[in-house]
């Protein structure tokens, strides 16, 4: 059977001070997600036919994951996938705007990087309770949109460039209600070579 394992964080959990305060770091990586893995790890317990698959195969194939464990698939899988690439679109001395390939495409889809961070801003202030707002491929085409819970974009055949995570537990302790706050200030922790290699792949 498959067994994923939580991926160290890849920065220390103060380094996107004073934007993403470390406790909530901590927190967020050590309990939250590793929670995430431990549950799909369950879930897939015995589930030999998925031996060998990353989880973004299995997102992306989601209907082939039997009907009796699809939905803990969905929140933990979806939650571990979409956590790994979270961690990964962040990093310390981020922020500015995106350039090359990337930069040209944002400014063609969005008229340019403010248009993009309105769009995901409006789409993660929208997003009722839980869940993300995301720079996604579909079919070629950038597109912003916003998902519940953990529900992965793969799961919809979009491929997630950026994500931002709206629970509650991604911001609560230094932002409380101020869901707007938090997005501003997210925006400067974002690794954009991070997201530019994705774009190019
Ligand atoms: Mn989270």
């Amino acid at each position: 059977m498959p067994e994923f394992t939580l991926p160290p964080l890849p920065y220390a959990y103060e380094a996107l001070e004073p934007h993403i305060d470390t406790l909530t770091m901590t927190i967020h990586h050590d309990r939250h997600h590793a929670t995430y893995v431990t549950n799909l790890n369950a879930a897939l317990k015995g589930q030999t036919a998925f031996d060998g698959q990353s989880i973004e195969d299995i997102l992306k194939n989601i209907s082939q994951v039997p009907d009796g464990i699809r939905q803990a698939v969905i929140n933990n899988g979806g939650g571990h996938a979409n956590h790994t690439l979270f961690w990964e679109n962040m990093g310390p001395g981020g922020g500015g705007a995106p350039g090359g390939a990337l930069g040209d495409a944002i400014q063609a889809a969005f008229g340019g990087f403010d248009g993009l961070k309105a769009a995901v801003n409006d789409a993660g202030v929208k997003r009722f309770g839980s869940g993300w707002s995301w720079l996604v491929l579909d079919g070629g085409s950038l597109k912003v949109i916003s998902t519940a819970n953990q529900d992965s974009p793969l799961m919809a055949g979009q491929t997630p460039l950026l994500g931002v995570d709206v629970w509650e537990h991604a911001y609560y302790l230094k932002y409380q209600n101020f869901r707007p706050k938090y997005l501003e200030a997210w925006w400067n922790t974002v690794n954009w070579a991070s997201v530019s290699s994705r774009f190019a792949g």
